[in-house]
């Protein structure tokens, strides 16, 4: 039997263990904040920010950020049907509705378009997800949101390393929000980041990450307002520093291996679309992902079920939101629900060898061919 491929592997050095392990031997009384501010200084500068908060996770940063943007009952958030429920979930717990529109079938993240006869007087955010490190169009969407008076919101978790026109995902819209899950390609385990350059939107999440406590509030233990505890620990952020140390390193290799796919599946680039990378962007490559034509009658359950007679794990595309049972179980927007069901996540990995993505494709060539 040969070694199991794993579709996502951390990337953790003797640098990371170095810093974990002097966090959690000396990161501790006025040490205790340490590795967490300088985690987000360093990402800040990486990212062409003003403000990051380390939060513990993605879920948390959507969360807090929707929540000093007011959103309540009553409002509209409009998102992309293909995605993780983890980019929708806050706006339920907020009390508002989402509003799921296609995708596009080259980007697969959402249409402007659909965005755009979305919006009505309720509509309070756009939530744009970069699916799988693939860009989403955003000229048209903070166009119009700077129109309508709407703030664009980037879920940046899958989109670290992705450029649009010299700047970097997350750091245009309203907030932009990460993910290091330990399926991403920075990893703290768990754990996350809240961005913005808006002053005023840093000092409310600010707030609302601390049990509500302001920073200029005198009284000890007074909360001025209801907040949050989502949190990140000084042991993960000595992760972090690791990580964003090494994060150039990181993204060309995630880069690498979508190109190295790229080209073993040449032969096939008539009935396979891999990511795009339109013209003056950088696709940060989280995850590899393949979708057959149609016309190749390539399903996923065929490829899940090839790939695991393979020991290699594949993941299938997001199931449109719109069809899971608490958002209706419908059948899902045109584009979401066709390509979901012929496509499938590739595994890519830093470690990842040539002979292990030569497997994969082996698979795939099978699967097409018979
Ligand atoms: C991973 C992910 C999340 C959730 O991130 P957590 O850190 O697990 O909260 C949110 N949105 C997208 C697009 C993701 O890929």
């Amino acid at each position: 039997m040969r070694s199991r491929i794993h579709y996502t592997k951390p990337s953790i050095t003797e640098l990371e263990v170095g810093y974990a392990t002097d966090a959690a031997r000396n990161g501790w009384g006025e040490h205790c904040y340490d590795y967490i501010h300088r985690f987000e200084a360093m990402f800040r500068e990486h990212l062409g920010v003003k403000h990051a908060i380390a939060t513990s996770g993605c879920t948390g940063a959507l969360h807090m950020g929707l929540a000093a943007l007011g959103i309540g009952p009553g409002d509209e958030v409009i998102l992309a049907d293909s995605n993780w429920i983890a980019s929708v979930s806050s706006v339920v717990h907020l009390g508002a509705t989402p509003v799921f529109v296609d995708i596009l079938p080259d980007s697969w993240c959402l249409d402007p378009a659909l965005v755009e006869a979305a919006i009505t007087p309720r509509t309070k955010a756009i939530i744009a997800v970069h699916l799988y490190g693939n860009l989403c169009e955003l000229d048209r969407l903070l166009a119009l949101g700077a129109l309508h008076g709407i703030p664009v919101i980037e879920d940046a978790a899958e989109a670290i390393g992705s450029i649009w026109h010299g700047r970097r995902a997350g750091s245009m819209g309203t907030f932009g929000a990460f993910s290091f899950h330990g399926t991403k390609t920075l990893t703290t385990g768990e754990g996350g980041m809240f961005v913005t350059n808006d002053d005023v939107l840093y000092e409310a999440v600010l707030t609302l990450s601390n049990h509500g406590r302001a920073r200029n509030q005198k009284q000890q233990f007074w909360p001025d307002v209801v907040g949050f505890k989502y949190k990140m620990s000084n042991v993960q952020a000595a992760i972090g520093c690791g990580q964003i140390e090494r994060i150039d390193a990181l993204c060309e290799r995630k880069h690498a291996i979508l190109d190295h796919y790229r080209s073993l599946l040449a032969p096939w680039a008539d009935v396979i679309d891999l990511n795009p990378e339109p013209e003056g962007t950088v696709n940060g490559a989280w995850m590899p992902t393949a979708v057959f034509a149609s016309r190749t009658g390539v399903t996923r359950e065929r490829l899940q079920q090839a790939f695991a007679g393979d020991g290699i794990d594949a993941r299938v595309f997001f199931h449109p939101l719109s069809s899971l049972p608490m958002f209706g179980s419908n059948q899902g927007a045109a584009n979401a629900s066709d390509i979901a069901a012929r496509a499938i996540n590739l595994p890519s990995y830093h470690d990842m060898t040539d002979e292990e993505q030569a497997r994969v494709v082996d698979v795939i060539r099978k699967t097409l061919h018979g």
